[in-house]
């Protein structure tokens, strides 16, 4: 029997948040006492696949066929659960990402296993029970919800464990699986930006409808690129073509989960909340001294956008430049 984790591939590279799931199943494994195992589909080079041994995984098996460098959910939960049962898994966890929340549930269907969708912490183990904690209601409360089936799926909500990075080297097993044809047709990839994908940044400036207009939103992006962070916004901005749908978070938009979360002239309504609330620190700019955002926020700045986002632009480089 074995935990497995998801390996998510892109460019023939680990996706970052693989790495969270590999040291989450690291530590899963270590309780259960049974051996943490990779499953990538898609082409990889060998040395990233081989790297994730830093993460705790001792194999990984790589199903490297071309036909799967394309995200298919149905696909993707075939070949993924023919391989899960050659390593006899007991346990698979995927990110709570686009794939993971498109996979997980199609794995478990198909495994005939129950699903946490979301978790939190390292599930408990003792004894029979297998308990894991989610977030529920949108972040306001929690569960704890117990899987007493034998396979056991989790998804794990973006940045709540981490990558915990050591050393080693996973062995690469290729595995033989005969692809089934693709539900969908890829004709055209379009790249949307070479900026960091939103769900895939550790630092992430947003702004909202108090910015006023698209023409305002120079001083947002010059702010992200100084600190390397992606962009997001409101619903609000989104629906008025100010900012583009890929970008609207919250909990008709991404759900992400950065480090840091700079959010400017939002005003924190619980539905935009729902997406960003489990940020590690939330930084609001806002010029309204009760703006609901400052109940969420770990540190605030009440002031004009105008006057506040400048300022702390010029601080940042100011202080990079002292350090170099
Ligand atoms: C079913 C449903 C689903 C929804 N899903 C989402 C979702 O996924 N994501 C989402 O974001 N919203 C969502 N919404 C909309 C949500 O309820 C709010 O309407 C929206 O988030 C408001 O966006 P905003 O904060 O940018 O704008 P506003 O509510 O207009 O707030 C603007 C803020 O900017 C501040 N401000 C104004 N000028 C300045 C300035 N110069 N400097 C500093 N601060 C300034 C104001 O004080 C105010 O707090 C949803 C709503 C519904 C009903």
């Amino acid at each position: 029997m074995s935990v497995i984790a998801f390996i998510e591939l892109g460019n023939n590279k680990v996706k970052k948040s693989s790495f969270e799931v590999a040291s989450y199943v690291s530590a899963t494994a270590k309780k259960m006492g049974l051996p943490a195992i990779g499953i990538a589909l898609g082409s990889a080079d060998a040395a990233a696949l081989e790297a994730l041994g830093a993460y705790g995984l001792e194999k990984v098996v790589h199903v490297n066929d071309a036909a799967l460098d394309n995200f298919d959910a149905k696909v993707f939960a075939q070949v993924l659960c023919e391989a899960a049962t050659s390593v006899e898994a007991q346990v698979l966890v995927f990110s709570h990402n686009y794939s993971g929340k498109g996979l997980a549930p199609r794995v478990a269907a198909r495994m005939k296993a129950g699903l946490v969708a979301g978790a939190t912490d390292l599930p408990e183990t003792d004894g029979k029970q297998f308990m894991v904690n989610k977030t529920a209601f949108s972040n306001k409360g929690f569960a704890k919800i117990a899987i007493n089936t034998p396979v056991k799926v989790v998804s794990l909500s973006p940045n709540s464990y981490g990558s915990h990075k050591g050393e080693g080297t996973a062995s690469v097993e290729a595995a033989a699986i005969a692809v089934p044809a693709a539900s969908v047709t890829v004709k055209e990839k379009v790249q949307l930006s070479d900026k960091i994908p939103l769900t895939e940044a550790d630092l992430v400036v947003s702004a909202g409808r108090g910015l006023r207009g698209p023409e305002n939103w120079g001083m947002i992006e010059d702010l992200a690129d100084e600190l390397g962070a992606a962009t997001a916004c409101s619903r609000a901005v989104s629906d008025v073509d100010w900012r583009p749908h890929h970008e609207h978070v919250g909990q008709t938009g991404i759900t992400i989960s950065p480090n840091l979360y700079i959010a400017v002239a939002i005003s924190g309504a619980i539905q935009h909340l729902a997406g960003v609330s489990s940020s590690k620190t939330i930084v609001v700019i806002n010029k309204d001294p009760e703006a609901p955002f400052f109940k969420a926020a770990d540190y605030g700045i009440v002031g004009d956008a105008f006057d506040v986002v400048p300022k702390l632009l010029t601080a940042i480089k100011d202080l990079r430049a002292s350090a170099n």
